[in-house]
């Protein structure tokens, strides 16, 4: 294992895998989005799927890739060999030390996920500030998921606090009770996401059953410390059915949760798939329709909840 692959997320270094300045879909305002690479959940319609490992990966873009070669005799372990127009990039060899990318000068090669700084990452956060005051904005943790890199994000809240910046947490909620704990201390809003009532459909759509993530909404709200909106990604087939969603109308009218937000699945993840080099397995899978989203909406507007519909 090189230096690269070997690293590890600790409390003054995170690892980020994309940072979004004008932000309005991560909570109120205008916000910077901080996205942490590494997810305890491997949710099949994922649009971040460079989110999910918790190391840097190379990425290839056959698209922009010349056939010049100038990257294979850089590649130790022969991950890299000549192909038809482009090069052939057998991954089960590569070790991620990711010397390639700088031999590229097409950026057919480059990199997801680096570590960054706790001073670097506030650095970018307070670019915006005056814009966070005027709207009413600040700064979300989102990912992958934020506190898998325990030490790091609460570091990263608790720095934006002490600058006076509102901090908004978007979490699987797949997350031990204490490290939440620590995190919630120092931040404002938590957008909480519920993909399926049910635990065994859950665990069929995710990877995990769904206990941890209820128990700790329902610590979560009952702390009353912290605002929280339930998101729910409408997954056609998975989780649109009207009985589901009337579940989770039912939890958020019972925890007096804010809001639920719908959010409408696409397909925008899609190209990632291929450039990271994972098979993406909801092949022909139709984005639930207007109706059925202003359908489910209804469901949850009618127990008394605000309910948006969002991407
Ligand atoms: S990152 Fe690039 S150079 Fe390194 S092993 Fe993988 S393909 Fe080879
Ligand atoms: S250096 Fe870049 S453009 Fe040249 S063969 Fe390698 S991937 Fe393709």
């Amino acid at each position: 294992m090189n230096d690269v692959a070997g690293k590890r997320s600790s409390e003054d270094e995170g690892l980020i895998f994309s940072t979004q300045r004008y932000s309005i879909h991560d909570g109120p305002g205008i916000r910077t989005t901080v996205f942490f690479k590494g997810c305890p959940l491997r949710c099949r319609w994922c649009s971040n799927p460079e989110s999910i490992n918790p190391y840097p990966e190379l990425i290839f873009r056959a698209a922009r890739c010349d056939g010049c070669g100038r990257c294979i005799p850089v590649c130790a372990p022969l991950a890299i060999s000549k192909g038809e127009g482009c090069i052939q990039l057998n991954r089960q060899k590569c070790d991620r030390c990711l010397k390639c990318i700088d031999a590229c000068y097409t950026e057919a090669l480059e990199s997801t996920g680096r570590y960054y700084s706790l001073t670097e990452v506030l650095g970018e956060c307070l670019k915006d500030e005056p814009f966070y005051h005027n709207s009413e904005g600040g700064v979300t943790l989102s990912g992958g998921e934020p506190l898998y890199q325990p030490a790091f994000a609460t570091n990263l809240l608790k720095a934006c606090k002490e600058h006076g910046l509102h901090t908004t947490l978007d979490t699987s909620g797949q997350v031990k009770w204490e490290v939440f704990e620590r995190a919630l201390s120092y931040t404002d809003l938590v957008l909480y996401d519920i993909k399926h009532m049910d635990p065994e459909a859950h665990r069929e759509g995710t990877g995990v059953t769904n206990e941890l993530i209820l128990e700790n909404l329902q610590r979560i709200v009952s702390g009353k410390r912290n605002r929280v909106w339930i998101r729910v990604p409408v997954i056609t087939g998975f989780n649109d059915s009207p009985e589901n969603i009337k579940k989770v109308a039912d939890m958020a009218s019972r925890l007096k949760v804010e809001k639920v937000s719908l959010l409408t699945y696409h397909e925008w993840g899609r190209t990632k798939y291929d450039a990271i080099g994972r098979e993406y397995s909801l092949q022909n899978m139709a984005p639930p329709s207007n109706e059925t989203m202003e359908a489910l909406a209804e469901k949850v507007s009618s127990r008394g909840i605000e309910a948006t519909i969002d991407y």
